[in-house]
């Protein structure tokens, strides 16, 4: 989960890393009212979860109340890398001397961690990298021993920070490196990093993302950042029941047990779809082990639920929860569902009790379901159906 400036800012603050925080509003009237308590020269800057928000425009000193109102204005209009703006931050402006750039990361091909910091900071870092690739450097860090002082010493020194910012940047990057396992990061990311008029060194702006994975348990608080402005409905409804669900862009929808299962049922549905005027897997949907008639029932309803869908296709591999049980649960569910279910389903069913599982389905004899003995075969009907 990636987190807007604003957030980045409060968890930054949290664990003494040098930040202003200053005031999140949505209108213009509030962002003059910011202002004129914040006093003096203020930053308005757009809150979307994009980078490049200055070149776009979202990011604009104004001298004056009146001029943060009419900044505030045309920056709600903006759409930032397709985000709509709809919140502000307004924070008094720092006058800056020099920017650094500065991130902690998750690099999962070295299991490691690294960090990348370049004393060229400000512009975007894959313009840095492009146009003066040694100003980029790459330290990695050792999960076990992470960054003590000595650590983030050395960090200092390769990156090549001046010698009157070196004490504080080593404070910084020890900082940082505290929000970074504290509050279970794949990534934070500081640019710029600034060193102000008066020698502070202060981080201006911040990027931070969340491991998912962690927020259940470890960071329950973290579901407040969670955007449901930006989530799909249809996976908020699918989160909402327990279902691993991810929405995609085709008409045929599927549902298997088990994520190997489901991901190859994507590769064969987009295979057999190229011969049926190119539809395509509509979502991704494990409905795991335990496939009762509700949990058929509930991935069914988000499935039949999205307008793009025009089949369904149901691949299930009896194991520990047999066919006969899958079965009842699909028989189950359509008649949950009635008159909602509208969509035709194809089936196919293999493994454990898979001969009762399939005499259960004729024996409901229901108009919508075509049963199927193949994998393939279940594609390419499916497949046909969405194009019909
Ligand atoms: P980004 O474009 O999305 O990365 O947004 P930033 O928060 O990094 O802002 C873009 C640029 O605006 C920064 O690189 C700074 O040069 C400038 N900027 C941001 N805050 C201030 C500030 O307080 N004072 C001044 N003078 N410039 C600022
Ligand atoms: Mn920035």
């Amino acid at each position: 989960m990636d987190l807007m400036e604003y957030q980045a800012k409060e968890l930054f603050a949290k664990h003494g890393v040098p930040v202003t925080l200053g005031k999140v509003v949505d209108t213009p009237d509030a962002a003059r009212a910011a202002a004129e308590e914040i006093g003096g020269v203020v930053v308005v800057k757009a809150q979307v979860k994009a980078g490049g928000r200055g070149k776009a425009g979202g990011v604009k000193l104004a001298k004056t109340p009146d001029e943060a109102f009419s900044y505030a204005s045309d920056i709600l209009k903006l759409t930032i890398k397709d985000l709509p703006v709809r919140k502000l931050l307004i924070v008094p402006a720092a006058t800056i001397e020099d920017e650094y750039y500065f991130s902690f990361l998750l690099d999962r091909s070295n299991r490691q961690y690294l960090t990348i910091a370049s004393v060229a900071g400000g512009m975007e870092i894959e313009e840095v990298a492009h146009t003066n690739p040694d100003a980029v450097k790459q330290i990695g860090i050792d999960p076990g021993a992470g960054v003590d002082e000595a650590k983030a010493r050395e960090i200092v020194e390769a990156t090549g920070f001046p010698a009157e910012v070196a004490e504080q940047a080593v404070d910084f990057v020890q900082k940082l490196w505290t929000v970074f396992v504290e509050e279970d990061a794949t990534l934070v990311e500081v640019n710029p990093l600034a060193k102000l008029s008066d020698g502070r060194l202060e981080a201006l702006d911040g990027k931070v993302t969340l491991d998912d994975n962690a927020v259940e348990v470890r960071h329950p608080e973290d579901e407040q950042y969670v955007d449901t402005d930006s989530t799909d409905p249809l996976e908020a409804k699918a989160k909402e029941k327990g279902l691993n669900y991810v929405k995609l862009d085709g008409q045929v929808g599927i549902i298997g047990n088990g994520a190997g299962l489901v991901m190859s049922t994507l590769d064969v549905v987009a295979y057999a779809g190229e011969a049926h005027g190119n539809v395509k897997p509509a979502n991704f949907l494990d409905i795991g082990g335990g496939a009762n008639a509700q949990v058929m029932a509930d991935g069914l309803d988000v499935i039949l639920n999205d307008d793009q869908v025009k089949s369904v296709f149901v691949n299930v591999f009896g194991g520990i929860t047999a066919c006969d049980e899958v079965a009842k649960g699909i028989v189950g569910a359509l008649g949950i569902l009635g008159d909602e279910a509208s969509k035709p389903l194809v089936v196919r069913l293999d493994g454990n009790n898979v001969d009762l599982g399939r005499q259960i389905l004729r024996d409901a004899n229901h108009p919508l379901v075509t049963i199927v003995e193949t994998m393939d075969g279940g594609a390419d009907k499916a497949a046909e159906l969405a194009n019909a």
